[in-house]
C-alpha cells in the first residue's frame, strides 16, 4: 500500500496510554442537561419546546432552520425548564441558546423508527440524516446531510476516505470506538457508499492504534474497504493531510475536497449515521476522552448536554497541578472559563492540562527568524509572514499568504523557540477579517433595502396617480365643450350679434 506524505508535520508527545487501556463506560445520568441549540456549523436549530414541556429521550428539540444546520434533541427523558442563554464551551466564554433538562431517570424513549436506506431517495435518505442530527464528530460538526449532497460540486466520487487517525496527543476516543464497534462503524460505511456510490473506500488509522487497526481490518473483510495504517505524524488526521497521504491529491488552495473527486467522514460520524438509520435514533450522546490531570483517565459514552464538571468528577476529579480545563486537544483545542459549561457533538476531549502542557503559555520572546514555522507547516505556508501581517493588521497582505489555507493545527507555534503564540494571531485575523466582512455585508443590505424602499415609494406614488386619473369622470367631447357661465354669456352676445348682421354684409364680409 503506497502512501504520500505530506509536507510539514510534527512527531509529539502521544500520551495516548493514559486513557487507552480502558473500555468505554457509560457516564451516570446527570440530574440535569443543558442542551445547546446550536452544536453543529450552520444556522441555530429553532426551539420546538418551552418552559414546562415533558419530553422523551431522543424527541426532537431543535429544527434545523435552512440548509447548513442539523436538529437536536433531548439526550433523555424529562421536563424542560429553561429555554434560554446559558454559558457554552467556546474560547470566548460566550452564552448561547439552550434547552436545560430536567431528568426524570425514566429513560423513556421516542418511538423509534429504523430506515430501510437502500429503497429510499437520495435526497429522502439525506433528509432522515439531517433530522437525526448527525454532524462531523471529529471536532468540525459540519452538518452530514450537506456533505453526502455532491451534486454541483464532483460528477463521480473517486474516494470515499474515514478518517480514523485520531493525531492530536492525549485523545483516544476513535481509538476505544474503533476497537470496540467496528461493524456498526462499517455498517455506517455502507450506508456512505450505497449514497456516494465512490470508485473506492479508504480508511486511514494512525500506526498507533494496532487493535483499532485490526478491527476495522475485520469489519472491513469481504466489503472491499482498504484500511490503511498511516505513519503517527501530527497532523495526519487533517482532511488535507489524510486525503494527501492517502491518495497523492491535493484540493486547491480555495477549493474543497470534491473538487478533486474526495469526501472525508470521521469514523465516529459513521457510527452515528448507522445508529440513525438502522436504530432510529438520532445523535444523543457521543464518546468523550477524560484525561490529563484527573485521578482515571478514560473514555465515556456521554448524554449531549452533561455538565463538563460531572464528567471530572466521575474521573475521580482533579489532581493537583492542574492549570487549565481545555475540550479537544493540547495543539487544537481551546481553554475553557468554566467546567460547568456542557458536552456538544464537538466535545471529543476534555483535557485537564497541567504546566508541563501549556509550555506554549510561556512569555513570547521576538522572532528570531529560524524559519521552524515553515518547516512544519503541513499546509505549505510560510507562518512567519503571516504573523508579521496579522500583528501589524495588515489583513489583505495575511490573505495575500493563504490565511484561510491555515488549519490551525499549531505546529508552527509548537517549535516556534521563542514561544510566539502564532495560531492566535492567525485566529485573530480571521475573525477580524470574517467581522470586517460582516459589516460589509450589513452595509450592503442597507443600501439595498434603502435603495428598495426608495423604488416602492415611487411605485406607490405613480399607482396612486394612476388611481386618480382612473377615479376622475370620462371627459366626453360633450362634456368638454360645456360652456362656462362666462363664455355662455360671451358666445350668446356673439350670436346675438351674428343674428344683427343682414345678409347683404354677410356676404360683404365673407368676400
Ligand atoms: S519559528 Fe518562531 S522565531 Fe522562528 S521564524 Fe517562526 S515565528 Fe520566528
Ligand atoms: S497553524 Fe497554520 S500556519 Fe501554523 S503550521 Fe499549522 S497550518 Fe501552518
Amino acid at each position: 500500500m503506497r502512501l504520500f506524505p505530506f509536507h510539514g508535520g510534527l512527531k509529539t508527545v502521544r500520551h495516548k496510554t493514559e486513557s487507552n487501556r480502558q473500555a468505554i463506560r457509560a457516564a451516570a445520568l446527570p440530574k440535569r442537561l443543558i442542551v445547546p441549540l446550536r452544536q453543529h456549523v450552520g444556522a441555530i436549530a429553532k426551539p420546538l419546546v418551552k418552559t414546562g414541556d415533558p419530553v422523551l429521550k431522543g424527541q426532537r428539540i431543535g429544527q434545523p432552520d435552512g440548509y447548513v444546520s442539523a436538529a437536536v434533541h433531548a439526550p433523555t427523558s424529562g421536563v424542560v425548564i429553561a429555554v434560554d442563554q446559558q454559558p457554552v464551551p467556546h474560547p470566548s466564554g460566550m452564552t448561547d441558546w439552550c434547552v436545560s433538562i430536567e431528568v426524570d431517570g425514566e429513560e423513556r424513549w421516542i418511538e423509534r423508527c429504523p430506515v430501510d436506506y437502500q429503497h429510499l431517495h437520495p435526497s429522502d435518505l439525506r433528509n432522515v440524516v439531517r433530522n437525526a442530527g448527525v454532524v462531523g464528530l471529529g471536532g468540525a460538526v459540519f452538518p452530514s446531510a450537506v456533505k453526502m449532497n455532491l451534486s454541483g460540486h464532483c460528477e463521480r466520487l473517486e474516494h470515499l476516505i474515514l478518517n480514523g487517525a485520531e493525531c492530536e496527543p492525549w485523545m483516544t476516543c476513535d481509538d476505544r470506538l474503533m476497537r470496540e464497534r467496528a461493524p456498526e462503524i462499517v455498517a455506517g460505511i455502507h450506508i456512505l457508499a450505497h449514497l456516494l456510490a465512490p470508485r473506492e473506500v479508504l480508511i486511514g488509522i494512525e500506526d498507533d492504534k494496532p487493535e483499532a487497526i485490526a478491527a476495522m481490518a475485520a469489519a472491513c473483510a469481504g466489503t472491499g474497504y482498504e484500511v490503511r495504517p498511516v505513519p503517527t505524524r501530527y497532523p495526519s488526521g487533517g482532511v488535507k493531510q489524510l486525503t494527501k497521504l492517502l491518495t497523492n491529491k491535493e484540493a486547491p488552495t480555495d477549493g474543497r475536497s470534491t473538487d478533486i473527486g474526495v469526501q472525508c467522514f470521521n469514523v465516529a460520524t459513521a457510527y452515528t449515521l448507522h445508529r440513525a438509520i438502522h436504530h432510529g435514533e438520532p445523535v444523543i450522546s457521543r464518546i468523550v476522552t477524560v484525561t490529563g490531570h484527573v485521578k482515571q483517565p478514560q473514555n465515556l459514552e456521554v448524554l449531549l448536554g452533561t455538565p463538563f464538571a460531572e464528567l471530572i468528577a466521575e474521573s475521580g476529579g482533579y489532581q493537583d497541578g492542574v492549570q487549565r480545563l481545555i475540550m479537544g486537544g493540547p495543539l487544537m483545542g481551546f481553554a475553557l472559563h468554566d467546567d460547568r459549561v456542557p458536552v456538544t457533538k464537538a466535545t471529543n476531549c476534555i483535557l485537564a492540562a497541567g504546566a508541563e502542557d501549556l509550555a506554549l503559555e510561556q512569555p513570547a520572546m521576538p522572532c528570531i527568524r529560524c524559519g521552524a514555522c515553515m518547516d512544519v507547516c503541513p499546509a505549505d505556508l510560510l507562518p512567519q509572514q503571516l504573523y508579521w501581517h496579522a500583528r501589524a493588521k495588515e489583513f489583505d497582505k495575511a490573505q495575500d499568504y493563504h490565511l484561510f489555507s491555515c488549519i490551525e493545527c499549531g505546529c508552527c507555534s509548537y517549535v516556534c523557540p521563542s514561544r510566539i503564540p502564532l495560531v492566535q494571531y492567525y485566529r485573530y485575523a480571521k475573525n477580524e477579517i470574517w467581522a470586517q466582512e460582516k459589516e460589509k455585508q450589513k452595509a450592503e443590505l442597507a443600501r439595498q433595502r434603502h435603495q428598495a424602499r426608495l423604488e416602492r415609494l415611487e411605485r406607490e406614488k405613480q399607482e396612486r396617480e394612476a388611481k386618480l386619473r382612473q377615479k376622475a369622470p370620462p371627459r366626453s367631447d360633450a362634456a368638454a365643450e360645456k360652456p362656462t357661465p362666462t363664455a355662455s354669456i360671451a358666445h350668446a352676445k356673439e350670436a346675438a350679434s351674428s343674428a344683427a348682421d343682414s345678409p347683404t354684409e354677410a356676404i360683404a364680409r365673407d368676400a
